[in-house]
């Protein structure tokens, strides 16, 4: 049996990942130290005698006695409401996180692959977001703790590869959306359909004309389970490359809910970007992969998802 890591196991997406490599067999040590996830994303692997919990901040060290053959690095604030609150937790994370990642995984002799971002494009100037596209950051702007940290993040993986031959994978991940994500982590979605189960107004920072592209969270693990064995160790941009407005989905999301909504527009945030879109054909051509979840099913589920959240107080779980 093959024994996978996964940082940020609690998470929305590490949690996800947790399920899949269990169902494919794996024997999965999750290590999470909750400061943005959640216990409740992975209660249900309590009594799976192949899941093992480690509750550890991966700044500090990182002590996995067992052998290791593949490690997925997604512990990382990941939302910018989180990200603003602890940007010096956010860079350390990104840096000394990922060195103990990746010297655990030279010891281990283990192939990495490492959860990076489109953030690393910036405010972007170049259209769909290419992979060799280089990037517009502020580094000392607001998310500048995150882009700044993902950047380092994919220098020091590919710093180990060079160095060291160690076998990594780079992927950077779109907006990804679907169950275990928390109403009120200021992502578009999730703040959407908050606002239709609260029975309260939309509320559109800017005039709405931004574009963002949204993909499934299905999708996005097929993307990952498909990269970590594939030997290609640059870049992947994984993403739904089907760009719409924000406000298309608000109208997407009121046909969902089955009810009319009033709309609030408000101020856009400092450094929000105005266009974002993958550039998928790396994707297509190396890992044979593209997303096949529509929006309309994805949003149904999710929405479902929300709905039948027993434990409200996990809506309103901040750092
Ligand atoms: P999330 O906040 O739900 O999950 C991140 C997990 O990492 C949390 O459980 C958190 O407690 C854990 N964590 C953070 N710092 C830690 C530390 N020092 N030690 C141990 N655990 C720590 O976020 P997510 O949306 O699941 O994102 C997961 C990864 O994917 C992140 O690295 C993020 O940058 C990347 N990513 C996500 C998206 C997206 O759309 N969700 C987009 C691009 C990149």
């Amino acid at each position: 049996m093959k024994t996978i890591l996964i940082t940020g196991a609690a998470g929305f997406i590490g949690s996800h990942l947790c399920d899949r490599f269990l169902n494919e067999g794996y024997r999965v040590l999750g290590m999470d130290n909750f400061i943005t996830g959640s216990p409740a994303n992975i209660d249900h692997l309590a009594d799976n005698p192949n899941f093992i919990f480690y509750e550890n901040d991966i700044i500090e060290s990182i002590d996995v006695q067992a052998n290791v053959d593949y490690i997925l690095h997604f512990a990382s604030p990941a939302s910018p409401i989180d990200y603003l609150k602890i940007p010096i937790e956010t860079l350390r994370v990104g840096a000394m996180g990922s060195y103990n990642v990746l010297e655990l995984a030279r010891i281990k002799n283990a192939k990495v692959l490492i959860a990076s971002t489109s953030e690393v494009y910036g405010d972007p100037l170049s259209h769909p977001q290419k992979e060799e596209y280089l990037g517009n950051v502020n580094t000392i702007g607001p998310r500048g703790v995150y882009d700044e940290a993902k950047r380092y993040m994919e220098a020091i993986t590919m710093a180990y590869h060079t160095t060291y031959n160690l076998p990594i994978s780079i992927i950077r991940i779109f907006n990804t959306y679907g169950p275990r994500m928390r109403l009120n982590d200021g992502r578009v979605i999730p703040a959407f359909l908050g606002q239709v189960l609260n029975n309260e107004p939309l509320s559109i920072f800017g005039d709405g004309s931004q574009t963002r592209s949204f993909c499934y969270i299905d999708d996005l693990v097929e993307g990952i389970y498909t990269a970590l064995f594939n030997d290609y160790p640059y870049p992947i941009n994984l993403g739904n490359p089907e760009e719409i407005t924000i406000n298309e989905l608000s109208r997407e999301i009121i046909k969902i809910a089955g009810e009319e909504k009033e709309i609030l527009f408000k101020p856009l945030p400092k450094g929000d970007p105005v266009k974002r879109k993958p550039d998928t054909s790396v994707a297509r051509k190396i890992l044979n992969w593209e997303p096949i979840t529509g929006r309309d099913k994805g949003l149904r589920l999710t929405l479902d998802y929300f709905k039948n959240l027993s434990n409200p107080t996990l809506l309103n779980k901040n750092p």
